[in-house]
């Protein structure tokens, strides 16, 4: 089910295909879906305790190599794994097009706009 939160400060912003706004937050260390806290104040940055810990070390890390605070640093092996992911949700959108091309009926293609959309909502995260 599709989470709708109001106005999260500094969640991520998606203007859908219909024009309505729809804003998700994501932990800032793995990019999950943050469950929408209901609480009113400073909502939360990341999933768990070893989300913040580990993006405290990274970030200590990056501080000692000189890189700006905010700079993202992805391991060879976290890039490797989002591009594979980003190469899925490729494939599943191709499948969409070619279905559409060979005449698929509108459920058909309904049902493969949904498959990439749970194949899109899995590849949220960033590591
Ligand atoms: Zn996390």
């Amino acid at each position: 089910m599709e989470l709708l939160t109001g106005a999260a400060a500094g969640g991520h912003v998606a203007a859908g295909a219909s024009g309505r706004r729809e804003e998700a937050r994501h932990c800032a260390w793995c990019g999950r879906r943050l469950p929408d806290s209901g609480r009113i104040g400073r909502p939360r940055r990341y999933c768990a305790q070893p989300c913040r810990q580990r993006a405290y070390e990274r970030r200590a890390a990056v501080q000692r190599g000189g890189l700006p605070e905010d700079a993202v640093v992805l391991s060879a092996a976290e890039l490797a794994d989002l591009q594979d992911r980003l190469f899925q949700l490729r494939c599943a959108a191709e499948d969409v097009a070619t279905a559409a091309d060979d005449g698929a009926d509108a459920p058909e293609l309904g049902r493969l706009a949904r498959e990439l959309a749970a194949t899109a909502r899995g590849l949220e995260r960033l590591r």
